[in-house]
Protein backbone atom coordinates (compact mmCIF):
# COMPACT_ATOMS: atom_id res chain seq x y z
CA UNK A 1 0.00 0.00 0.00
CA UNK A 2 2.86 2.80 0.70
CA UNK A 3 4.37 2.07 -2.77
CA UNK A 4 0.64 2.91 -4.10
CA UNK A 5 0.10 5.85 -1.57
CA UNK A 6 3.51 7.40 -2.71
CA UNK A 7 2.87 6.70 -6.32
CA UNK A 8 -0.68 8.67 -5.83
CA UNK A 9 0.68 11.73 -4.16
CA UNK A 10 3.84 11.86 -6.96
CA UNK A 11 0.80 11.61 -9.59
CA UNK A 12 -0.41 15.16 -7.48
CA UNK A 13 2.88 16.96 -7.25
CA UNK A 14 4.96 16.06 -10.29
CA UNK A 15 4.34 17.00 -13.58
CA UNK A 16 3.29 13.70 -16.20
CA UNK A 17 6.54 14.59 -18.29
CA UNK A 18 8.91 13.34 -15.57
CA UNK A 19 7.24 9.80 -15.75
CA UNK A 20 8.54 6.58 -13.78
CA UNK A 21 9.04 3.37 -14.95
CA UNK A 22 8.28 1.03 -11.65
CA UNK A 23 5.24 2.34 -8.94
CA UNK A 24 8.26 0.67 -6.41
CA UNK A 25 9.93 3.49 -4.15
CA UNK A 26 13.09 2.51 -2.71
CA UNK A 27 14.26 2.32 0.96
CA UNK A 28 17.42 0.95 0.47
CA UNK A 29 20.00 -0.45 -2.15
CA UNK A 30 23.42 -2.25 -1.69
CA UNK A 31 25.42 -4.11 -4.27
CA UNK A 32 22.71 -5.39 -7.06
CA UNK A 33 19.72 -5.67 -4.71
CA UNK A 34 17.20 -3.06 -3.82
CA UNK A 35 14.50 -3.03 -1.32
CA UNK A 36 11.39 -1.07 -1.44
CA UNK A 37 9.23 0.97 1.19
CA UNK A 38 7.21 -2.40 2.10
CA UNK A 39 10.11 -5.00 2.15
CA UNK A 40 10.03 -6.12 -1.39
CA UNK A 41 13.47 -7.20 -2.66
CA UNK A 42 14.58 -6.37 -5.95
CA UNK A 43 17.28 -7.81 -8.44
CA UNK A 44 18.55 -4.58 -10.11
CA UNK A 45 19.34 -4.91 -14.24
CA UNK A 46 19.13 -1.04 -14.42
CA UNK A 47 21.21 0.55 -12.37
CA UNK A 48 19.43 2.99 -12.83
CA UNK A 49 20.62 4.00 -16.23
CA UNK A 50 23.62 2.75 -15.98
CA UNK A 51 24.92 4.51 -13.67
CA UNK A 52 25.71 2.19 -10.41
CA UNK A 53 28.27 0.32 -12.25
CA UNK A 54 30.30 0.07 -9.29
CA UNK A 55 26.70 -1.44 -7.16
CA UNK A 56 24.70 0.51 -5.10
CA UNK A 57 26.37 2.36 -2.26
CA UNK A 58 29.84 0.71 -2.71
CA UNK A 59 31.10 1.01 0.66
CA UNK A 60 34.54 2.44 -0.75
CA UNK A 61 32.29 5.33 -2.20
CA UNK A 62 30.70 6.13 0.45
CA UNK A 63 33.62 6.46 2.67
CA UNK A 64 35.47 9.00 -0.12
CA UNK A 65 32.21 10.91 -0.43
CA UNK A 66 31.54 10.84 3.37
CA UNK A 67 34.96 11.94 3.65
CA UNK A 68 34.73 14.64 1.27
CA UNK A 69 31.39 16.04 2.97
CA UNK A 70 32.80 16.41 6.47
CA UNK A 71 35.22 19.18 4.42
CA UNK A 72 33.54 21.48 2.42
CA UNK A 73 30.60 19.96 -0.52
CA UNK A 74 30.63 23.35 -2.63
CA UNK A 75 33.39 26.21 -3.33
CA UNK A 76 32.77 26.08 -7.90
CA UNK A 77 35.72 24.72 -9.23
CA UNK A 78 35.77 27.84 -11.28
CA UNK A 79 36.14 30.49 -8.42
CA UNK A 80 38.22 27.98 -5.63
CA UNK A 81 39.40 25.09 -7.25
CA UNK A 82 40.42 21.84 -5.19
CA UNK A 83 42.92 18.96 -5.50
CA UNK A 84 40.22 16.39 -6.11
CA UNK A 85 38.88 17.87 -9.28
CA UNK A 86 42.44 18.45 -10.56
CA UNK A 87 43.71 14.25 -9.91
CA UNK A 88 40.31 13.48 -11.65
CA UNK A 89 41.05 15.29 -14.62
CA UNK A 90 44.51 13.86 -14.69
CA UNK A 91 43.50 10.53 -14.82
CA UNK A 92 40.53 10.57 -17.25
CA UNK A 93 42.97 12.25 -19.64
CA UNK A 94 45.55 9.21 -18.74
CA UNK A 95 42.72 6.71 -19.15
CA UNK A 96 40.62 8.22 -22.44
CA UNK A 97 41.48 6.50 -25.86
CA UNK A 98 44.24 7.57 -27.70
CA UNK A 99 48.33 8.60 -26.63
CA UNK A 100 47.28 12.09 -28.08
CA UNK A 101 47.61 14.72 -24.75
CA UNK A 102 44.32 15.70 -22.95
CA UNK A 103 42.83 17.58 -21.54
CA UNK A 104 39.40 17.96 -19.33
CA UNK A 105 36.19 19.56 -18.43
CA UNK A 106 33.88 18.94 -15.88
CA UNK A 107 30.03 19.58 -16.22
CA UNK A 108 26.98 18.25 -13.88
CA UNK A 109 24.74 15.57 -16.78
CA UNK A 110 25.57 13.86 -19.89
CA UNK A 111 23.17 16.17 -21.87
CA UNK A 112 25.73 19.12 -20.56
CA UNK A 113 29.12 17.18 -21.73
CA UNK A 114 27.22 16.75 -25.54
CA UNK A 115 26.31 20.29 -25.35
CA UNK A 116 30.24 21.51 -24.84
CA UNK A 117 31.64 18.67 -26.96
CA UNK A 118 29.41 20.79 -29.93
CA UNK A 119 30.49 24.24 -28.53
CA UNK A 120 34.38 23.47 -28.51
CA UNK A 121 34.18 21.58 -31.65
CA UNK A 122 32.56 24.90 -32.99
CA UNK A 123 35.01 27.03 -31.48
CA UNK A 124 38.04 24.92 -32.87
CA UNK A 125 36.66 24.79 -36.83
CA UNK A 126 34.66 27.95 -36.89
CA UNK A 127 32.02 25.65 -38.79
CA UNK A 128 28.53 25.09 -38.34
CA UNK A 129 27.39 22.03 -38.51
CA UNK A 130 26.62 18.75 -36.88
CA UNK A 131 26.00 15.75 -37.89
CA UNK A 132 24.35 12.57 -35.67
CA UNK A 133 23.18 9.24 -36.24
CA UNK A 134 19.34 7.95 -37.19
CA UNK A 135 18.59 6.01 -33.19
CA UNK A 136 21.44 8.00 -31.54
CA UNK A 137 20.56 9.36 -28.17
CA UNK A 138 22.09 12.42 -26.67
CA UNK A 139 20.11 13.97 -24.16
CA UNK A 140 17.16 16.01 -23.11
CA UNK A 141 18.41 19.85 -23.21
CA UNK A 142 17.44 21.70 -27.05
CA UNK A 143 20.45 20.69 -28.80
CA UNK A 144 20.95 17.59 -27.04
CA UNK A 145 17.36 16.73 -28.11
CA UNK A 146 18.33 18.04 -31.80
CA UNK A 147 20.92 15.49 -32.31
CA UNK A 148 18.79 12.52 -30.99
CA UNK A 149 17.63 10.61 -33.69
CA UNK A 150 14.62 9.41 -32.32
CA UNK A 151 11.35 10.73 -32.06
CA UNK A 152 9.11 9.42 -29.73
CA UNK A 153 8.99 10.08 -26.28
CA UNK A 154 11.93 12.82 -26.67
CA UNK A 155 11.44 15.36 -29.66
CA UNK A 156 7.55 15.33 -30.49
CA UNK A 157 6.27 18.67 -29.21
CA UNK A 158 9.50 20.03 -27.89
CA UNK A 159 10.60 21.60 -31.22
CA UNK A 160 11.83 24.34 -32.41
CA UNK A 161 15.64 22.76 -32.46
CA UNK A 162 18.62 24.68 -33.43
CA UNK A 163 19.81 24.47 -37.39
CA UNK A 164 23.00 22.70 -39.03
CA UNK A 165 22.23 19.38 -37.43
CA UNK A 166 22.03 16.96 -39.67
CA UNK A 167 21.37 12.77 -39.48
CA UNK A 168 22.79 9.89 -41.17
CA UNK A 169 21.52 6.23 -41.40
CA UNK A 170 23.55 4.22 -38.36
CA UNK A 171 24.87 0.92 -39.38
CA UNK A 172 22.48 -1.96 -38.07
CA UNK A 173 23.27 -5.33 -40.06
CA UNK A 174 19.74 -6.95 -38.34
CA UNK A 175 17.86 -4.25 -39.73
CA UNK A 176 19.51 -4.10 -43.07
CA UNK A 177 21.83 -0.76 -43.13
CA UNK A 178 25.36 -2.01 -44.00
CA UNK A 179 28.65 0.22 -43.36
CA UNK A 180 28.81 0.97 -46.81
CA UNK A 181 24.81 2.77 -46.64
CA UNK A 182 25.92 4.71 -43.65
CA UNK A 183 28.76 5.87 -45.10
CA UNK A 184 26.90 6.85 -48.29
CA UNK A 185 24.53 8.33 -46.04
CA UNK A 186 27.56 10.74 -44.84
CA UNK A 187 28.55 11.43 -48.61
CA UNK A 188 25.10 12.09 -49.55
CA UNK A 189 24.74 14.44 -46.79
CA UNK A 190 27.99 16.35 -48.11
CA UNK A 191 26.55 16.36 -51.91
CA UNK A 192 23.19 17.60 -50.80
CA UNK A 193 23.05 19.29 -47.68
CA UNK A 194 26.23 20.61 -46.44
CA UNK A 195 29.65 20.74 -47.64
CA UNK A 196 32.03 18.82 -45.44
CA UNK A 197 34.02 22.37 -44.97
CA UNK A 198 31.14 23.82 -42.97
CA UNK A 199 30.68 20.27 -40.63
CA UNK A 200 32.36 21.45 -37.64
CA UNK A 201 31.67 17.59 -35.74
CA UNK A 202 30.62 13.99 -36.38
CA UNK A 203 28.91 12.69 -32.98
CA UNK A 204 27.92 9.04 -32.44
CA UNK A 205 27.73 5.97 -29.64
CA UNK A 206 30.24 3.16 -30.19
CA UNK A 207 27.22 1.33 -29.01
CA UNK A 208 24.05 3.32 -29.35
CA UNK A 209 22.13 2.93 -25.98
CA UNK A 210 18.40 3.93 -26.01
CA UNK A 211 18.63 3.43 -29.62
CA UNK A 212 18.76 -0.67 -29.01
CA UNK A 213 22.38 -1.62 -27.76
CA UNK A 214 23.34 -1.84 -31.70
CA UNK A 215 27.21 -1.90 -31.16
CA UNK A 216 29.12 0.18 -34.23
CA UNK A 217 31.19 -1.79 -36.24
CA UNK A 218 34.87 -1.54 -36.01
CA UNK A 219 35.22 -0.88 -40.05
CA UNK A 220 32.65 2.07 -39.91
CA UNK A 221 34.55 3.67 -36.44
CA UNK A 222 37.56 3.39 -38.49
CA UNK A 223 36.32 5.02 -41.68
CA UNK A 224 34.35 7.81 -39.44
CA UNK A 225 38.03 8.45 -37.95
CA UNK A 226 39.55 8.78 -41.87
CA UNK A 227 36.28 10.88 -43.20
CA UNK A 228 37.11 13.27 -40.03
CA UNK A 229 40.61 13.20 -40.61
CA UNK A 230 40.17 13.83 -44.02
CA UNK A 231 38.02 17.03 -44.02
CA UNK A 232 39.39 18.19 -40.86
CA UNK A 233 35.83 17.39 -38.42
CA UNK A 234 36.03 16.89 -34.89
CA UNK A 235 35.02 13.40 -34.05
CA UNK A 236 33.31 12.97 -31.12
CA UNK A 237 32.29 9.68 -29.27
CA UNK A 238 29.40 9.38 -26.92
CA UNK A 239 30.37 7.28 -24.07
CA UNK A 240 27.88 8.75 -21.72
CA UNK A 241 26.32 4.94 -21.23
CA UNK A 242 29.17 2.67 -22.63
CA UNK A 243 32.18 4.20 -20.64
CA UNK A 244 33.48 3.08 -17.44
CA UNK A 245 34.60 -1.07 -18.41
CA UNK A 246 30.33 -1.01 -19.24
CA UNK A 247 31.01 -2.83 -22.38
CA UNK A 248 33.91 -4.72 -21.20
CA UNK A 249 36.58 -2.22 -22.23
CA UNK A 250 36.97 1.59 -19.90
CA UNK A 251 35.85 2.59 -23.27
CA UNK A 252 34.11 1.33 -26.15
CA UNK A 253 36.03 3.25 -28.63
CA UNK A 254 38.50 1.16 -27.80
CA UNK A 255 37.21 -2.15 -29.81
CA UNK A 256 38.12 0.25 -33.20
CA UNK A 257 41.38 0.86 -31.84
CA UNK A 258 41.24 5.01 -33.11
CA UNK A 259 41.33 7.60 -30.88
CA UNK A 260 37.67 10.29 -31.17
CA UNK A 261 39.25 14.31 -30.55
CA UNK A 262 36.56 14.28 -27.87
CA UNK A 263 35.09 11.80 -25.96
CA UNK A 264 31.49 12.54 -23.81
CA UNK A 265 31.17 10.49 -20.06
CA UNK A 266 28.79 10.52 -17.12
CA UNK A 267 26.48 8.62 -15.93
CA UNK A 268 29.30 5.19 -14.01
CA UNK A 269 31.71 8.07 -13.72
CA UNK A 270 30.89 8.72 -10.58
CA UNK A 271 28.19 5.54 -9.21
CA UNK A 272 25.21 7.54 -8.64
CA UNK A 273 26.69 11.41 -7.86
CA UNK A 274 26.18 14.39 -10.42
CA UNK A 275 29.01 14.53 -12.84
CA UNK A 276 29.93 14.95 -16.01
CA UNK A 277 32.95 15.46 -18.28
CA UNK A 278 34.41 15.90 -21.73
CA UNK A 279 38.23 14.98 -22.49
CA UNK A 280 39.68 15.34 -25.52
CA UNK A 281 42.95 16.38 -27.75
CA UNK A 282 44.58 19.44 -25.77
CA UNK A 283 44.80 21.75 -29.21
CA UNK A 284 40.86 20.93 -29.47
CA UNK A 285 39.54 21.33 -26.04
CA UNK A 286 42.00 24.61 -25.40
CA UNK A 287 39.94 26.39 -28.63
CA UNK A 288 37.42 27.97 -26.09
CA UNK A 289 38.20 30.88 -24.07
CA UNK A 290 38.37 30.92 -20.31
CA UNK A 291 34.63 31.23 -19.00
CA UNK A 292 33.17 29.61 -21.99
CA UNK A 293 32.77 26.66 -20.73
CA UNK A 294 31.19 25.20 -17.13
CA UNK A 295 28.63 25.85 -14.99
CA UNK A 296 27.84 26.07 -10.92
CA UNK A 297 28.00 22.62 -10.11
CA UNK A 298 30.36 21.21 -12.92
CA UNK A 299 33.24 19.30 -10.89
CA UNK A 300 31.44 19.25 -7.55
CA UNK A 301 34.28 18.14 -4.87
CA UNK A 302 31.75 15.18 -3.72
CA UNK A 303 31.23 13.89 -6.94
CA UNK A 304 34.94 13.76 -8.01
CA UNK A 305 35.44 12.13 -4.55
CA UNK A 306 32.86 9.42 -5.38
CA UNK A 307 34.66 9.19 -8.92
CA UNK A 308 38.34 8.86 -7.68
CA UNK A 309 36.77 5.94 -6.09
CA UNK A 310 34.77 4.51 -9.07
CA UNK A 311 38.34 4.39 -10.72
CA UNK A 312 40.02 2.54 -8.00
CA UNK A 313 37.82 0.12 -7.72
CA UNK A 314 37.22 -0.66 -11.81
CA UNK A 315 41.01 -1.58 -10.89
CA UNK A 316 41.13 -3.50 -7.51
CA UNK A 317 37.81 -5.13 -8.39
CA UNK A 318 38.80 -5.80 -12.17
CA UNK A 319 35.52 -4.60 -13.01
CA UNK A 320 37.05 -4.58 -17.12
CA UNK A 321 37.04 -8.29 -16.82
CA UNK A 322 33.81 -9.03 -14.91
CA UNK A 323 32.25 -7.17 -17.76
CA UNK A 324 32.87 -9.65 -20.42
CA UNK A 325 32.41 -12.51 -17.82
CA UNK A 326 28.84 -11.11 -17.12
CA UNK A 327 28.22 -10.38 -21.15
CA UNK A 328 29.11 -14.45 -21.81
CA UNK A 329 26.70 -15.26 -18.39
CA UNK A 330 24.04 -13.68 -19.91
CA UNK A 331 24.77 -14.43 -23.48
CA UNK A 332 24.47 -18.51 -22.62
CA UNK A 333 21.00 -17.88 -20.59
CA UNK A 334 19.45 -15.65 -23.47
CA UNK A 335 20.06 -18.00 -26.39
CA UNK A 336 18.68 -21.08 -24.65
CA UNK A 337 15.47 -18.09 -24.19
CA UNK A 338 15.85 -18.29 -28.05
CA UNK A 339 16.21 -21.70 -28.83
CA UNK A 340 13.10 -22.25 -26.86
CA UNK A 341 11.33 -19.07 -28.41
CA UNK A 342 12.72 -19.04 -32.34
CA UNK A 343 9.60 -16.44 -33.25
CA UNK A 344 10.08 -14.23 -30.45
CA UNK A 345 13.57 -13.49 -30.35
CA UNK A 346 15.14 -11.66 -33.40
CA UNK A 347 18.68 -11.57 -31.58
CA UNK A 348 20.43 -11.55 -28.17
CA UNK A 349 23.77 -9.27 -28.18
CA UNK A 350 25.98 -8.12 -25.66
CA UNK A 351 28.97 -5.76 -25.87
CA UNK A 352 30.83 -6.80 -22.39
CA UNK A 353 27.68 -6.17 -19.95
CA UNK A 354 25.56 -3.95 -22.56
CA UNK A 355 23.42 -6.48 -22.86
CA UNK A 356 20.36 -6.65 -25.11
CA UNK A 357 17.22 -9.07 -26.17
CA UNK A 358 15.42 -7.93 -28.80
CA UNK A 359 11.72 -8.67 -29.57
CA UNK A 360 10.05 -9.94 -32.70
CA UNK A 361 6.70 -11.29 -34.22
CA UNK A 362 6.78 -14.72 -36.30
CA UNK A 363 10.81 -14.67 -36.02
CA UNK A 364 10.43 -11.38 -38.47
CA UNK A 365 13.17 -8.88 -36.96
CA UNK A 366 11.64 -6.27 -38.67
CA UNK A 367 8.37 -7.24 -36.71
CA UNK A 368 9.11 -5.82 -33.74
CA UNK A 369 7.43 -6.74 -30.74
CA UNK A 370 6.97 -3.67 -28.59
CA UNK A 371 3.43 -5.16 -26.66
CA UNK A 372 5.87 -8.04 -24.99
CA UNK A 373 8.45 -5.35 -24.19
CA UNK A 374 6.06 -3.66 -22.26
CA UNK A 375 4.57 -6.65 -20.55
CA UNK A 376 8.18 -7.56 -19.26
CA UNK A 377 8.87 -4.45 -18.34
CA UNK A 378 5.37 -4.04 -16.57
CA UNK A 379 5.37 -7.67 -14.57
CA UNK A 380 9.11 -7.63 -13.97
CA UNK A 381 8.16 -5.98 -10.50
CA UNK A 382 6.03 -8.80 -9.61
CA UNK A 383 9.27 -11.16 -10.02
CA UNK A 384 11.60 -9.42 -8.10
CA UNK A 385 13.33 -7.94 -10.92
CA UNK A 386 14.28 -4.10 -11.98
CA UNK A 387 14.64 -4.13 -16.50
CA UNK A 388 14.87 -1.36 -18.74
CA UNK A 389 13.21 -1.47 -22.51
CA UNK A 390 15.09 0.45 -25.11
CA UNK A 391 15.30 0.53 -29.26
CA UNK A 392 14.29 2.74 -32.26
CA UNK A 393 11.26 0.14 -32.30
CA UNK A 394 10.85 -0.04 -28.54
CA UNK A 395 11.28 -3.47 -28.86
CA UNK A 396 14.08 -4.02 -26.61
CA UNK A 397 15.05 -5.52 -23.50
CA UNK A 398 18.39 -4.05 -22.30
CA UNK A 399 20.00 -5.37 -19.33
CA UNK A 400 22.61 -3.21 -17.47
CA UNK A 401 23.70 -5.28 -14.51
CA UNK A 402 26.71 -3.73 -11.76
CA UNK A 403 29.99 -5.13 -12.62
CA UNK A 404 30.45 -6.40 -9.01
CA UNK A 405 26.87 -8.51 -8.88
CA UNK A 406 27.97 -11.55 -7.30
CA UNK A 407 27.49 -15.51 -9.20
CA UNK A 408 24.73 -16.05 -7.18
CA UNK A 409 22.21 -12.45 -7.38
CA UNK A 410 23.06 -12.85 -11.36
CA UNK A 411 21.81 -16.21 -11.65
CA UNK A 412 18.83 -15.78 -9.35
CA UNK A 413 17.99 -12.73 -11.63
CA UNK A 414 18.69 -14.61 -14.74
CA UNK A 415 16.26 -17.34 -12.96
CA UNK A 416 13.72 -14.33 -12.39
CA UNK A 417 13.98 -13.19 -16.25
CA UNK A 418 13.45 -16.94 -17.25
CA UNK A 419 10.27 -17.28 -15.43
CA UNK A 420 8.92 -13.87 -16.54
CA UNK A 421 9.53 -14.49 -19.70
CA UNK A 422 7.84 -18.01 -20.04
CA UNK A 423 5.00 -16.46 -18.30
CA UNK A 424 4.92 -13.67 -20.95
CA UNK A 425 5.25 -15.63 -23.82
CA UNK A 426 2.00 -17.72 -23.46
CA UNK A 427 -0.12 -14.56 -22.51
N1 LIG B 1 24.18 10.47 -24.29
C1 LIG B 1 23.93 9.17 -24.08
C2 LIG B 1 24.59 8.16 -24.96
C3 LIG B 1 23.06 8.76 -23.07
O1 LIG B 1 22.80 7.45 -22.87
C4 LIG B 1 22.46 9.75 -22.24
C5 LIG B 1 21.51 9.37 -21.10
N2 LIG B 1 20.74 8.27 -21.30
C6 LIG B 1 22.76 11.10 -22.47
C7 LIG B 1 23.62 11.42 -23.51
C8 LIG B 1 22.17 12.20 -21.63
O2 LIG B 1 22.66 12.14 -20.33
P1 LIG B 1 21.89 12.91 -19.12
O3 LIG B 1 20.57 12.22 -18.95
O4 LIG B 1 22.81 12.76 -17.94
O5 LIG B 1 21.73 14.32 -19.55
Amino acid sequence: MKNQSLQERKVQAFARGQGNAYQVYVERAQGSEMWDVEGNRYIDFGTGIAVCNTGHSHPKIVEAVKKQVDKFSHTCVMVNPYEVAVELAEKLNAVAPGDSEKRAIFVTTGAEAVENCVKIARAHTGRRGVIAFNGGFHGRTNMTMGLTGKVTPYKNLFGPFPGDIYHAPYPNALHGVSVEDALKGIENLFKATIPAQDVAAIILEPVQGEGGFYAAPVEFMQALRTLCDEHGIVLISDEIQSGFARTGKMFATEYADIEPDLITMAKGIAGGFPLAAVVGKQHIMDASHPGGLGGTYGGSPVSCAAALAVLDIIEEEQLISSANTIGETFLARLNELKAQFPALISEVRAKGAMIALELCEDGDADKPNTHLTQRLIANAAKHGLVLLACGYYGNVIRFLPALTITSQVLEEGLDKFTTLFTEQASV
